[in-house]
């Protein structure tokens, strides 16, 4: 299928086969499938263009125009121009881009907000939170004195209430909100009101709604939280790496901080670069047609699932992002994305709230349309990767569907073809 690379991929790559096979071998991966793993996009050439550029050659430490080295009116320039549209995209006062992560962004934010060992409240993995808000695998888990929320059992929602509770007796010096793993909407105001009554910041780290914050088709996480953090390679589709944002000129320079020296050095100027990019892009029109579209084939995805008796947490999803449980058909997470893997649908095994099974081979599936919406999928093609998804979970080891569902894959990559 595929045709060999072409034009930008391959410049330059044939002074080394090894590497230039494993490189075009992704291009062609990621032509023939279809990619439903929430943190993943595919970016413009823009971005691409901007990433692989001469900026990479380039080392700036410090903020814009108060540089430690020299020869940085470019760089200057450059990010500059990615705090500015960051500013506008996001209606708020101040930006940080340099985080070459989305948890260099939190860990950044902490080191500026908090001392050693103060207390956080997040919300935890198994509830669909994210390991770098203070998982005891992190370093931010245990330099902090992490305490954990979860989602309400029959709702599988966020409890206010248990939140409340939970921040009353532990009085953390910041709450976090946001996740990897949360289908719904979440109240920042509510969540707003419990940190002033308990003296705390509210971080929100929208990493996987940015994009959707972005077109106001989620609640926005301004003028409620204190400080807002995100990824910048997920639903904005642009650079990998982070950005902090918030209002208050009084956090600026423990918030940046935080970041240079706290926890990075250097700046990745293509990176940075790459986000101003396609904070460009996400300044434009089309970008709220892209966001409405990905929000519409979320939810045709979710109802083709459970149409086909795939129960789905919480019953649907705000976010552009879905949890499946399969518990139901007694074939876990990790047996079901191998199978759907084989058949070019590449998607990310997940806890679901309260899964009495481990990680490694946990009960559901989490499922995105940030990217086959980049490439041109509707509902109706959504309609069919529902199909095809429950077809397999359901026959894991039937090697025959999973072969004539990957031919269809192909046909269907074909017709919406990427690069
Ligand atoms: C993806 C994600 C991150 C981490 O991003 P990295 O770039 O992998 O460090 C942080 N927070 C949330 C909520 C995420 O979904």
């Amino acid at each position: 299928m595929p045709q060999p690379p072409s034009g930008y991929f391959a410049r330059g790559l044939e002074a080394d086969p090894e590497l230039e096979a494993a490189i075009t071998g992704e291009l062609t991966r990621q032509r023939g499938g279809i990619e439903l793993i929430a943190s993943e996009n595919i970016v413009s050439r823009l971005v691409l263009a901007a990433q692989g550029s001469v900026l990479t050659n380039k080392t700036v430490e410090g903020a814009a125009y108060a540089r430690y080295y020299g020869g940085a009116e470019f760089a200057d320039a450059i990010e500059a121009l990615a705090i500015d549209r960051a500013k506008k995209l996001f209606n708020c006062r101040f930006a940080n881009v340099q985080p070459h992560s989305g948890s260099n962004a939190n860990a950044g934010v902490f080191l500026g907000l908090l001392k050693l060992g103060e207390p956080i409240l997040s919300m935890n993995v198994a509830a669909g939170g994210h390991i770098s808000h203070g998982h005891p695998a992190t370093l931010t888990g245990r330099d902090y004195s992490i305490t954990q929320y979860g989602v309400s059992r029959e709702s599988e929602l966020i409890d206010l209430d248990a939140l409340r509770d939970l921040a009353r007796a532990a009085r953390p010096k910041t709450i976090v909100a946001g996740g990897s793993a949360y289908p719904r909407a979440i109240d920042f105001a509510g969540l707003r009101a419990i940190a002033d009554e308990v003296g705390a910041y509210l971080l929100v780290d929208m990493a996987h709604v940015a994009g959707l914050v972005a077109c106001g088709l989620y609640p926005h996480p301004f003028p409620y939280a204190h400080v807002v953090t995100t990824t910048t390679y997920k639903s904005l589709r642009g650079a990998r790496g982070g950005m902090v944002l918030w209002n208050d000129e009084a956090l600026s320079k423990r918030l940046d901080a935080g970041i240079f020296p706290g926890v990075q050095g250097s700046v990745m100027l293509h990176a940075v670069a790459g986000k101003a990019a396609c904070l460009g892009e996400a300044l434009q029109p089309a970008f709220r047609s892209y966001n409405e579209a990905v929000l519409e084939n979320a939810r045709a995805l979710a109802a083709t699932l459970a149409d086909a008796g795939l129960r789905i947490v919480t019953g649907g999803t705000d976010a552009g992002l879905m949890l499946v449980d399969l518990s139901a058909t007694g074939v876990t997470g990790d047996v079901a994305a191998k199978a759907l893997e084989k058949a070019g649908l590449a998607v990310n095994k997940n806890m679901i709230p309260f899964d009495p099974r481990p990680p490694e081979a946990p009960s559901g599936l989490r499922l995105s349309s940030n990217a086959g919406t980049t490439r041109g999928f509707g509902v109706a093609e959504f309609q069919r990767i529902g199909a095809w998804i429950a077809r397999i979970v359901r026959n894991p080891s039937d090697l025959r569907t999973i072969d004539a569902t990957r031919q269809e894959v192909l046909a269907l990559c074909r017709a919406f073809p990427i690069y």
